[in-house]
């Protein structure tokens, strides 16, 4: 196994290595984040790809908030579809009987 150097620290060691840029990385270049350790380049693109999902999140909840209240609107035209049946069929029965 070779023994690498820090990407910004050439004359240093290199503790890991990047989850994201999968580069090596010293300790003072290394952030331990959520158990894992991530360069500054590394965290930046983790926060990048935080604020997408993020953004993704937010018209999912938009889609839902319009499916929430669009859904009392359907039902509220389905019943009245139903009852509009209903009523037909009565009076159907009503006239031949
Ligand atoms: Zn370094």
């Amino acid at each position: 196994m070779e023994l690498r150097y820090c990407v910004n620290h050439p004359e240093r060691p290199a503790i890991g290595e990047c989850v994201i840029t999968k580069k090596p990385i010293c300790p003072e270049c290394s952030t331990r984040y959520e158990g894992v350790n991530y360069s500054r380049e590394g965290l930046a693109e983790l926060k990048r790809r935080r604020a997408r999902n993020t953004g993704l999140g937010f018209w999912n909840k938009v889609a839902n908030m319009a499916m929430v209240a669009q859904a009392p609107v359907s039902l509220f035209l389905l019943y009245q579809y139903y009852l509009y049946i209903f009523t037909a069929i009565l009076n159907m029965g009503g006239k031949s009987g």
